[in-house]
């Protein structure tokens, strides 16, 4: 599994939406913990990857009522990521290191939402800072 893709209808309560893409975002993050425990010469983060440069941020392009999740092999392939396949690289490196952390889906206003990993209370967002794609 390199990425996956899921259609949904956004016609449900914001609650719904966005505990059910928080279930989304971990199952990419069991698959990174996965793929990265086999693969430790890994970047350590989405800021580290690309040596050094840090991975790119692009907008999930939301096509209809489609979501696609690229997984870490893909994700480092491609050089960028959305901010849900972002938090899933850095979250599965957290929880690998013993770290409490999960992806939480914030909502940005008109049906926007963006993801960042909460670790014990604390919000970090890995698409801060980089560049856009
Ligand atoms: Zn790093």
């Amino acid at each position: 599994m390199a990425a996956y893709t899921i259609s949904y209808s956004m016609d449900l309560p914001e609650e719904t939406i966005r505990g059910w893409l928080e279930a989304l975002c971990e199952v990419a993050v069991q698959y990174n913990i996965a793929w990265l425990r086999a693969n430790p010469q890994a970047p350590c983060c989405v800021s580290c990857a690309d040596n050094g440069r840090g991975l790119r941020y692009e907008a999930p392009r939301v096509s209809g009522s489609e979501v696609r999740f690229a997984t870490a092999p893909e994700l480092l392939e491609r050089g960028r990521g959305t901010c849900h396949e972002l938090a899933a690289y850095d979250c599965a490196h957290k929880r690998i290191k013993g770290e409490m952390a999960k992806c939480k889906v914030k909502t940005q206003g008109n049906d926007q939402f963006h993801v960042v990993i909460d670790s014990w209370g604390t919000e970090t967002d890995p698409s801060r800072g980089l560049n856009h794609a």
